[in-house]
């Protein structure tokens, strides 16, 4: 099978540069083990200031619906923490104190939304909370098992019975200004949030469960519907195990599910992520890129890969595939002519493209135009 360009991962990175080499008129494919880093999606995407055309119209045509406020926004735990472009479902705050008098709603025997968190956190901004708890079988049936009270399942059984959730809320409401909500709306309708709001005569502010996110995973829904829209081969659950690489041009990679139809291209590019989704790996003696042996850009003394003080930013995190300005990679010191790194893998080794979310869609979207040639 050829394409124009293969594309190894299928997150943020790999979808992005899909999506815009499928907009460019060019055949590519995604082979994507499975699972990505927007299964943990805060909502917020890192490192984007005022977001630019490309990316907002990346946004707009994939329906994904987000805002650009500069403030902070409620973490799961009660904290605050600063951001600036965020799904239309995050509010994001001039500071910490939203707000006076606060409802906070959960659902009975629902662990993965920390209320009483918070409760604490927000009470220290000087908020006073009240928490309430929803009994989801009273609106959705079949009840869902307690092994089964996870953010997803239960996003979508609200997603046909949301609105009883309003009207639940509006009874409970007292002098409330303020709702908070666990991020569990609108998985299959990204204009549920929104709706949510209206109906509520508070401010309704929707926060952070434990993973999977709602807000994540519907975003990489959007994104590979979008692709798919546009033409895309996605192609889910296979996993790329190794590559033919002859005189410094990839010609092929081999997949655990195609076998020997090994996919063909002009270009390839690796947005396999980092430690979190294999991209890359570690032993205690180096870190490693396990599918082409990339050359690295790390510190070998493995002394210095982590802070032994946990919440410290860890060294490891800014290790990354060394590529030169044009994300092109080299084997044992010699470049790779038609392999271009994008997204996480890169580690902090390319700080003028950003970080997290920021760093995965200009990687991509300068990788989609250098194989273009378009500006
Ligand atoms: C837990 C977590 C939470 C985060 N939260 C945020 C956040 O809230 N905001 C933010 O801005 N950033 C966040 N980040 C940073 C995040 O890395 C980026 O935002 C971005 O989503 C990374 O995208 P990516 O496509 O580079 O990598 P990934 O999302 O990791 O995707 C890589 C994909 O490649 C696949 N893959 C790997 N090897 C192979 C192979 N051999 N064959 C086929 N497929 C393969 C993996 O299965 C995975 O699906 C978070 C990171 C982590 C780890």
């Amino acid at each position: 099978m050829r394409y124009d360009t293969v594309i190894v991962g299928g997150g943020l990175a790999g979808l992005t540069a899909g999506i815009s080499l499928q907009k460019a008129g060019k055949s590519t494919a995604i082979v994507s083990t499975g699972q990505n880093a927007l299964y943990f999606f805060s909502g917020c995407f890192d490192s984007i200031q005022e977001p630019t055309p490309e990316i907002k119209s990346l946004f707009s045509e994939a329906g994904i619906r987000v805002h650009y406020t500069p403030g902070v926004r409620l973490m799961p735990m009660g904290t605050f923490k600063e951001s600036a472009l965020a799904l239309e479902d995050v509010s994001l705050f001039p500071t910490p104190q939203f707000g006076k008098k606060v409802l906070i709603i959960n659902f009975m025997a629902y662990h993965d939304f920390f209320s009483s968190f918070l409760a604490q956190g927000l009470e220290k901004q000087g908020m006073e909370c009240r928490i309430r708890f929803l009994n989801l079988g009273d609106l959705a049936q079949p009840e869902l098992g307690p092994n089964q009270m996870r953010a997803v399942q239960i996003a979508r059984k609200l997603d046909d019975v949301w609105e009883k959730v309003v009207q639940e809320v509006r009874v409970l409401l007292k002098d409330e200004d303020t709702v908070v909500l666990p991020q569990v709306f609108g998985l299959n309708d990204a204009s549920i949030p929104e709706r949510i709001r209206q109906g509520i005569p508070a401010r309704v502010v929707f926060a952070g469960t434990l993973p999977p996110s709602v807000p994540g995973i519907r975003t990489q829904m959007l994104l590979k519907k979008r692709y798919e829209v546009l033409g895309g081969t996605y192609l889910l659950g296979d996993r790329v195990t190794g590559a033919h690489v002859y005189e410094d041009v990839v010609q092929n990679v081999v997949t655990k599910q195609l076998d020997r139809h090994y996919l063909e291209a002009d270009h390839f590019i690796l947005a396999s992520g980092s430690f979190f989704s294999k991209g890359l790996s570690s032993n205690p003696f180096k870190i490693y890129e396990p599918l082409f042996e990339l050359d690295m850009d790390y510190d070998p003394d493995r002394n210095t890969w982590y802070d032994p003080t946990f919440a410290n930013h860890q060294p490891y995190l800014g290790f990354g595939v060394k590529t030169d300005a044009q994300l092109r990679p080299s084997r044992g010191g010699v470049p790779v002519k038609n392999l271009y790194v994008i997204g996480s893998i890169l580690g902090e080794t390319h700080p003028e493209l950003g970080s997290g979310a920021g760093l995965a869609i200009r990687s991509a979207l300068k990788a989609a135009q250098l194989i273009t040639g378009q500006p």
